[in-house]
């Protein structure tokens, strides 16, 4: 069986390949000629990961093409700031995108401020036989008071997470393959395609 992730991203399309069962075949969307940036207007990271899957979905109808389709999403959710920078993570601090700008953004809006937990979050929709399915991952942690480690993206230096004194900018890939957002999402629709 085809299955198609809704990515362009080429590491994440052979991260997840290693971890789905042999039978299934991984594809993204190089493949089905889909090069353009898919629109994410949803109010939350769940109804973004949605839209992606449905957009893919809808592609693909128009092209005569039927595969089962996952899409995901992923942002930061700080409670003392009523869960932002929340689905707006990736341009928290404007366009374009910018990891550092974001970061000390995120250090300014906490300045002062000792309540410092928050988590990640990663939601997966899978679209399969006319049904939706959802996968939801988290790891919770606080936000440190500077930006530490080289390692990662995004929000990696900031974030200490829960049971660690370390950023996952600090603590490397491995570790974060062990317990991120994004792997628990993943273990989720693994288990389901497995099953
Ligand atoms: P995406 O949906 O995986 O593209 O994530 C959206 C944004 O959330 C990214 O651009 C980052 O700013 C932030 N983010 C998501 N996952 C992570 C992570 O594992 N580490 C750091 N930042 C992340």
């Amino acid at each position: 069986m085809k299955l198609l992730f809704a990515s362009a991203n080429p590491n994440k399309i052979k991260e997840i390949s290693a971890l789905i069962p042999p039978t299934i075949e991984l594809i993204g969307l190089k493949d089905i000629g889909l090069t353009h940036e898919i629109p994410e207007p949803g109010l939350t990271i769940k109804e973004n990961s949605y839209l992606k899957a449905i957009y893919v979905k809808d592609y693909l109808a128009t092209n005569n093409l039927n595969y089962p389709v996952f899409a995901d999403d992923s942002g930061l959710e700080v409670f003392s700031l009523k869960n932002a920078p929340g689905v707006h993570s990736a341009y928290y601090a404007g366009l374009p995108k910018n990891d550092e700008k974001n970061n000390l953004k995120l250090l300014g809006d906490l300045k002062n401020e000792t309540k410092r937990q928050a988590r990640f979050v990663t939601v997966i929709t899978l679209l399969i036989n006319n049904q939706t399915h959802y996968f939801e991952g988290e790891i919770k942690g606080t936000i440190a008071f500077e930006a530490k480690g080289t390692a990662g993206f995004g929000y990696d230096p900031l974030f200490i997470p829960q049971g660690y004194r370390s950023t996952f900018a600090e603590l490397g890939q491995e570790v974060k393959n062990e317990i991120s957002h994004r792997v628990m999402a993943l273990r989720g629709l693994v288990e389901f395609l497995k099953s």
